[in-house]
């Protein structure tokens, strides 16, 4: 069996935009099939997922009601853990059990560590939640909070530290040997440090691109698979002379990487994720969409990258 670790975008799964209960549980749905699809065809699945939309709307409900105290962010990343978590087990539960497929599909609540000393910590880059008009941020600000404003207003910012090790590797190598298809590392992992030999929960995210690599380097898997809103990665992207890549070395990649090709905090984390997983001794990293996900495993389209 070829094992794949699968990391899929938070945008396929609940678009903001159309996030009604009943809109969420058809992009779930039609997430899960696809997924039912690759376990129907042999392969042995590992799943992670974004939650970027997710943990945006519980620091929305968290800045806008006012009564409740705000819970800080590794909090709110354990509860889209469990949020998608919830979601996914169940319908990847069902799709398999209407394919006649017996595996047991299993959430794992996963904490990442990250460096304490990291630079992020005091100059956070990335932006997370709603954006908010000039008096709401400067409010924002004096609670504390990073804000940085761009053409549609200004947004909060935070530290995204580079994962280093996964708190529950030894049980997810245990469940994955035993046939389980587990979520894992969900929305990058809870992020936690190490003080004095223990864990405590910090304030920051984690890039779901770069956990899912790590993870899948761990678990020894033959394939990352990312499935985003893109078929390819592209150079040029957007622009009249774009092109889409095929399959690319690891080398090609760095170049195009330094280049400046790929967008930050999109494609460039991916692309970075596929890289750091194809040297650290993984065969094939694959960046394609959630529609050409099984084409995309055998070779017929989707970014190839390659040691
Ligand atoms: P996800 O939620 O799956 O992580 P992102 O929005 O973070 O998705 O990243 C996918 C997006 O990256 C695409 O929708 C595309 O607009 C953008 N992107 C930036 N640079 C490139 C590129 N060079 N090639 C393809 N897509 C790119
Ligand atoms: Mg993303």
């Amino acid at each position: 069996m070829t094992r794949i670790v699968i990391a899929i975008g938070g945008n396929a799964i609940l678009n903001p935009a159309k996030g009604s209960p009943v809109e969420q549980q058809k992009l779930i749905d039609g997430t899960c099939m696809e997924i039912a699809e690759i376990v129907q065809q042999g392969y042995d699945v590992l799943l992670t997922h974004g939650n970027g939309p997710q943990i945006g709307n519980i620091l929305a409900m968290q800045e806008e009601c006012g009564l409740v105290h705000p819970q800080p962010l590794d909090v709110c990343g354990a509860q889209t853990q469990g949020l998608l978590g919830y979601l996914l087990q169940q319908s990847l539960d069902n799709r398999l059990k209407e394919k006649g497929i017996k595996k047991h599909v299993v959430t794992l609540l996963t904490q990442v560590v990250v460096e304490s000393s990291c630079s992020s910590f005091e100059n956070p880059t990335k932006p997370i939640g709603l954006y908010y008009p000039v008096f709401k941020a400067r409010k924002m600000m004096e609670r504390g909070m990073k804000m940085i404003q761009d053409k549609k207003g200004y947004r909060r910012v935070v530290a995204s530290p580079p994962p280093e090790r996964i708190v529950e590797e030894d049980v997810i190598k245990k469940l994955v040997n035993e046939g389980v298809i587990l979520i894992a590392g969900g929305g990058g992992g809870i992020p936690v440090i190490r003080k004095h030999g223990l864990l405590v929960g910090v304030e920051a995210v984690i890039d779901k691109d770069l956990t899912g690599s790590l993870m899948a380097s761990t678990v020894g898997a033959e394939i990352f698979l990312i499935l985003t809103d893109v078929e390819k990665a592209a150079l040029n992207y957007g622009k009249e002379n774009q092109i889409d890549l095929d399959e690319i070395m690891v080398s090609d990649a760095q170049r195009y990487m330094e280049e400046g090709h790929f967008g930050k905090g999109s494609m460039e984390p991916k692309m970075l994720a596929a890289l750091q997983f194809v040297k650290s001794g993984g065969k094939r990293a694959i960046i394609s969409s959630l529609d050409k996900a099984l084409p995309a495993l055998e070779g017929k389209t989707g970014t190839q990258i390659i040691a």
